[in-house]
């Protein structure tokens, strides 16, 4: 039992400078909870320290032994890669926002063990590296801070009208998500506003985390890239409204794969208020890859989460994501949440009314290209820009297969859960009046979804979704030209997944 010694620790020191971060130092027992849900949580003052040096750098201080990773830190330089830990061991992956980082690193900071004196020492090595901000700009919900006059050329910004557009941007992301969520993102305990900083933040691109902490821009990209100020504000913004409704406030994610939901939903407000996004990869990778696991699709599950609010928006006032965000506000559990949500969404007997023959639509949506329309009456979210300004178009990858009289194909695979591989078969002049025949055998205890789409030179006709078929299956049907020529299995796996055999072949 917790005996509810949990304390907040404002960093005093850092607020001196403007930067105001609230620690909430737990007791031992909900600190042992915390660390059991999150493994990315650093448990030893080491740990946090050399988390600290990774995510502010080192600047004035040095270490008093050199070890290889105080080497590789010194040496790094400027890339798409970034620093992440595991128990406080880092390792290298490509990471735009900083959200699970800096949130690790503030919970760390809140471990009962450290002492005031070990904490202090984190706080001084933060305060190093970060600038005093000696401009301000206060609007109606946001209080903005920026230097020119930091010696780290990084941290500074010379154009003060680069702070006032962002302002701008905030106010309205801020004004939209209060109007169609009924509820403003979450403010700091004991402010009135959102403090937003510019500074360097070395490889990521932005932070909001944790919750009773500043918003975070990278200075010199928001000075080098002016495409990605409306869509990553926000996306920042919406980190602070996900807080509102209790994500890291009241419930903490745990395992790893939670970030389909925190970056996924943070990136589709990024389409939500600008139709803009600030790396294609998010929208394009769920086609250009379709067999990646959504629940390991981080930012990269945009497209589904589009698909989702678009889908199941019913009328003009109604908001899919706002409905999702109560359920888990509600559940604390974001795989569960968006289960139910799904379930009441759909009418009783429909048959998309269970994520994973909903996920077989957005499979098929994605081929005939429905993945972002609404329903009649509003236009479809396109286009979708990217940081340039460009309308990206997503490519969908399908194995391309050409069939004739007498043909054959057979191929084995193995599809992820919730995710989906693509065969289109191109049927050959010589096939018209021919039995096609097309089987899939999976395994014992695989779970699979199939959705079959026919095209006339590309041009959808009609589709079919044996929705209770979700292991092996199989039809037989005679090929008539004149309606289709070419026909595209979606092959999606549903709670697990797993190998198949696809085979396909045209009477001779
Ligand atoms: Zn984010």
């Amino acid at each position: 039992m917790s005996d509810g010694r949990e304390r907040t620790v404002r960093l005093e020191r850092l607020a001196r400078k403007g930067f105001n971060v609230s620690i909430r130092v737990v007791d031992e027992e909900g600190w042992k909870k915390l660390t059991a849900v999150d493994s990315t949580i650093p448990r030893s003052f080491s740990q946090l320290r050399h988390l600290c040096q990774s995510i502010f750098g080192v600047r004035r201080r040095r270490p008093l032994v050199e070890t290889p990773f105080h080497r590789l830190l010194r040496r790094r330089r400027r890339g798409l890669t970034v620093f992440s830990t595991l128990r406080g061991i880092i390792s290298r992956r490509f990471e735009e926002c900083g959200e699970s980082l800096y949130s690790s690193f503030f919970a760390g900071l809140g471990n009962p063990w450290l002492t005031d004196t070990q904490r202090a020492m984190i706080e001084a090595d933060i305060d190093d590296a970060i600038p005093e901000f000696e401009n301000t700009l206060e609007t109606d919900h946001f209080i903005l801070r920026w230097t020119n006059s930091s010696s780290n050329p990084n941290d500074n910004i010379a154009d003060s009208s680069i702070v006032e557009e962002t302002a701008g941007h905030l106010e309205t992301a801020w004004e939209k998500y209060e109007t169609t969520f009924g509820r403003t993102p979450y403010v700091p305990s004991g402010a009135t506003k959102i403090e937003v900083l510019f500074r360097d933040l070395m490889d990521i691109l932005a932070v909001a985390s944790p919750p009773d902490g500043p918003i975070q821009f990278d200075a010199r990209q928001w000075v080098d890239e002016p495409g990605i100020r409306q869509p990553t504000s926000a996306h920042e913004l919406f980190h602070k409204l996900q807080y509102a409704f209790g994500y890291r406030t009241v419930h903490t994610p745990s395992g790893t794969h939670y970030k389909w939901f925190s970056e996924g939903t943070a990136s589709w407000a990024e389409v939500f208020v600008w139709r803009r996004v600030s790396r294609e990869y998010k929208l394009r990778d769920l086609f250009n890859s379709p067999d990646l696991n959504l629940y390991s699709a981080s930012y990269r599950a945009l497209p589904f989460w589009i698909f989702f609010y678009t889908r199941q928006k019913d009328t003009a006032s109604d908001n899919p994501m706002h409905a999702f965000l109560k359920k888990y506000e509600l559940l604390g559990d974001e795989k569960g949440a968006m289960a139910k949500t799904i379930d009441e969404d759909w009418p009783p007997n429909s048959v998309y009314g269970e994520l994973d023959t909903f996920f077989a639509l957005f499979a098929r949506d994605r081929v005939i290209g429905a993945w972002r329309t609404t329903p009649p009456g509003e236009p479809p979210y396109e286009p979708i820009l990217g940081p340039d300004g460009n309308n990206i178009v997503p490519e969908l990858m399908i194995t391309e297969v050409p069939l004739g009289a007498g043909d054959g194909y057979t191929h084995s695979a193995y599809v992820s859960q919730l995710g989906t591989d693509y065969y289109r078969f191109n049927f050959e002049g010589d096939t018209d009046g021919k039995l096609l025949t097309v089987s899939i055998a999976g395994i014992p205890g695989g779970d699979y979804s199939y959705y079959f789409v026919w095209e006339k030179n590309g041009v959808f006709k009609q589709a079919f979704f044996p929705f209770m078929a979700t292991k092996d299956y199989g039809f037989s049907e005679t090929i008539n030209l004149g309606m289709a020529n070419s026909l595209t299995v979606c092959i999606s796996g549903r709670g697990t997944g797993g190998p198949y055999t696809i085979n396909a072949g045209v009477e001779g």
